[in-house]
């Protein structure tokens, strides 16, 4: 996002309403956009109503690179590459439906940058190749796999590195066993990337109504919030496995 500084009359309209804090004021009569924190999440020009029309998106936004932040900070564009939109994919919150992780299995999201402070792709690509060691395949739909440069080491093509977005989801799913040893690894990622992340971990009851990956976040000493998004009708019947 840019401002026209011809047309900007400082008003500080805008300024509240960047998630990353991107839009700086400079003392006296100056509003400029970091384009380095710039996500490019397109929100200052949704919402702020500029009253001069000087919030201006150049047609670069959608190209590379700057395009990797468009279509992982923007709700409402779709990836050129992969023709998905959004952060991730909507599976991983409708699992009731697509029954993508299977009994035996979680499913673990790893929201990177959220809330608000984003991420970093060169922190993104940390996860990945961590995960990438321990033979952890990344979700194929997830438009994050589609940026990889080798899916096995889990590095990042070259021109995806430096850019920056508001939130990138790394998904997969794993033998339920290997919990305990994937969340000791991301707690130890945690010490090492340059933002906060939520961690999603997604199951299926046992038999007996229990839920199956709970002793492990307690034996860890994880505090977790249940949650869940109930889609009424569209569950029936559960996709067969
Ligand atoms: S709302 Fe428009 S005029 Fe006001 S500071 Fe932002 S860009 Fe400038
Ligand atoms: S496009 Fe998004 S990140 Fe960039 S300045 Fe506007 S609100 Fe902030």
């Amino acid at each position: 996002m840019q401002i026209r500084e011809d047309l900007c009359t400082a008003c500080r309209r805008c300024v509240p309403y960047c998630p990353v804090g991107a839009i700086r004021v400079e003392e006296p009569d100056r509003v400029y956009i970091d384009q380095d924190l710039c996500a490019e999440c397109g929100t200052c020009l949704r919402m702020a109503g500029c009253p001069s029309g000087a919030l201006e998106e150049p047609a670069e936004v959608y190209e590379r690179p700057r395009s990797v932040r468009k279509f992982f900070s923007d709700a409402m564009a779709t990836h050129k590459e992969t023709l998905l939109p959004g952060r991730g994919t909507e599976e991983v919150k409708t699992n009731d439906v697509t029954a993508r992780v299977k009994r035996g299995e979680v499913g673990i999201a790893i929201e990177m940058g959220r809330p608000v402070l984003g991420a970093r792709m060169t922190d993104v690509e940390k996860v990945t190749m961590r995960l990438a060691r321990l033979g952890i395949h990344l979700e194929e739909n997830n438009p994050l796999s589609h940026l990889l440069a080798d899916p096995a080491q889990g590095t990042l093509q070259d021109w995806v590195r430096n850019e920056r977005v508001i939130s990138c989801i790394v998904e997969f799913a794993a033998p339920a066993d290997r919990l305990k040893e994937l969340l000791l690894t991301i707690k130890d990622l945690a010490q090492e990337v340059d933002t906060v992340f939520s961690l999603d971990l997604i199951t299926r009851f046992a038999e007996d109504g229990s839920i199956p990956v709970l002793p492990v976040l307690q034996e860890l000493g994880i505090h977790y919030r249940p949650n869940s998004k109930i889609n009424l009708g569209l569950g029936r019947p559960l996709r067969e496995e």
